[in-house]
C-alpha cells in the first residue's frame, strides 16, 4: 500500500508560508498584486481564474480580473498587457490557457514584461530555467518537485520518467528533476515500448492527458508516483493519468487526483507572485 501524497494539505502549507511572506512585504510598504486575465468563456477557464481569485484573497495578495469577451482582437490584448507592463501595483501577470480561436497564445506570452511573467512561460525565463539561473519556476512542476520533496525520498541518482513533453509540463518538469539531480528521461507518443522505459523508473511523473493511462505493468514497485494528468473518466469523474487503484498497491508515495498536483499549481503560482513583488521592489 503506497502513502497517498496530500496535494491539499501541502498546499496549505505553501499558502501560509506566503500569507507570511506577504505581511512582510506588507509591512516594508509593498502590496504584491496579480492580474489575471481571461478571454472569452471556457467554462473550465472560469473556475480555474475563480480559484486563482480566491487563492489571492485567502493569502492577502491583490488581484485584478480582466474579462475580455470572445471577439477580443490580437492588438486589444496586446495592448492591455502593455498596460499591465507598466501598471506598478501589478507584480505578476497570467493569462489564462487557451485562449479562443484566432489570438496567438505565444506572441501574448512573449509581450509579458519577463519579471513580470509568473508562469514563467517566457522565452527569457525559460532559458533561465534551462541554466538553472531561474526567478520564477513553472507553477505545475515547481508543485511536482515540493511534492516528492514532502516524501523525504531524495531525487538525486535517481532514475527519473517523465511522461509528455509540453512546454508548460514535461520539458521543464525535466529539467528541474535533472537540476535536483535526477537522471531523466522524457516519454512521448513516439516512444517505442514506453511501458519498459517506464518500469524503470523511482520516480515516474506522468503528464499525457489520458484517463487509465498509466497501468501497473508499467510502475516499478516501490516507486514514486506524480500524477499531473486532469481528464474525465467515462462517468465524467475528475481523474489522472494513473490508473490509481492498480498502481497505489505498487507505488510507494501516489498523487491523488483530485487532490494532488492541481492545489500545488496554484500554491506556487502565488509564490511567484510575491517573488515578482521582491524582485521589482529590488527586495
Ligand atoms: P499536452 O500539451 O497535450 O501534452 C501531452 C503530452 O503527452 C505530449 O507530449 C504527448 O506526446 C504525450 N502523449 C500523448 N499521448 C501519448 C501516448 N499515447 N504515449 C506517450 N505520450 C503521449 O498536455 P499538457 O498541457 O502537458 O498537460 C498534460 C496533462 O496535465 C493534461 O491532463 C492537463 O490537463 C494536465 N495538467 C494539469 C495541471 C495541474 O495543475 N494539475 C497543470 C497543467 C496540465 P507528443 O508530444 O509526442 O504529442
Amino acid at each position: 500500500m503506497a502513502n497517498i501524497i496530500d496535494g491539499k494539505a501541502i498546499s496549505a502549507q505553501v499558502k501560509e508560508h506566503v500569507k507570511e511572506e506577504v505581511h512582510q512585504l506588507q509591512a516594508k510598504g509593498v502590496q504584491p498584486g496579480l492580474a489575471v486575465v481571461i478571454v472569452g468563456d471556457d467554462p473550465a477557464s472560469r473556475i480555474y481564474v475563480n480559484n486563482k481569485k480566491k487563492a489571492c484573497a485567502a493569502t492577502d495578495i491583490y488581484s485584478e480580473e480582466y474579462a475580455l469577451p470572445a471577439s477580443t482582437t490580437q492588438e486589444e490584448l496586446l495592448e492591455l498587457i502593455h498596460t499591465l507592463n507598466e501598471k506598478p501595483e501589478i507584480h505578476g501577470i497570467l493569462v489564462q490557457s487557451p485562449l479562443p480561436k484566432g489570438l496567438d497564445e505565444g506572441l501574448v506570452v512573449e509581450h509579458i514584461d519577463p519579471n513580470k511573467d509568473v508562469d514563467a512561460f517566457h522565452a527569457y525565463n525559460v532559458g533561465k530555467i534551462m541554466q538553472g539561473k531561474y526567478t520564477f519556476l513553472p507553477c505545475t512542476p515547481a508543485g511536482v518537485i515540493e511534492l516528492i520533496r514532502s516524501t523525504g525520498v531524495e531525487i538525486s541518482g535517481k532514475r527519473c520518467v517523465v511522461i509528455g513533453r509540453s512546454d508548460i509540463v514535461g520539458k521543464p518538469m525535466a529539467m528541474l528533476l535533472l537540476h535536483n539531480n535526477g537522471t531523466v528521461t522524457i516519454c512521448h507518443s513516439r516512444t517505442k515500448d514506453l511501458p519498459a522505459v517506464c518500469r524503470e523508473a523511482d520516480i515516474l511523473v506522468s503528464a499525457v492527458g489520458k484517463a487509465h493511462f498509466v497501468t501497473a505493468d508499467m510502475v516499478k514497485p516501490g516507486a514514486v508516483v506524480i500524477d499531473v494528468g486532469m481528464n474525465r473518466d467515462e462517468n465524467g469523474k475528475l481523474c489522472g493519468d494513473v490508473d490509481f487503484a492498480a498502481v497505489e498497491p505498487i507505488a510507494s508515495y501516489i498523487t491523488p487526483v483530485p487532490g494532488g498536483v492541481g492545489p500545488m499549481t496554484i500554491a506556487m503560482l502565488l509564490k511567484n507572485t510575491v517573488a515578482a513583488a521582491k524582485l521589482q521592489r529590488g527586495l
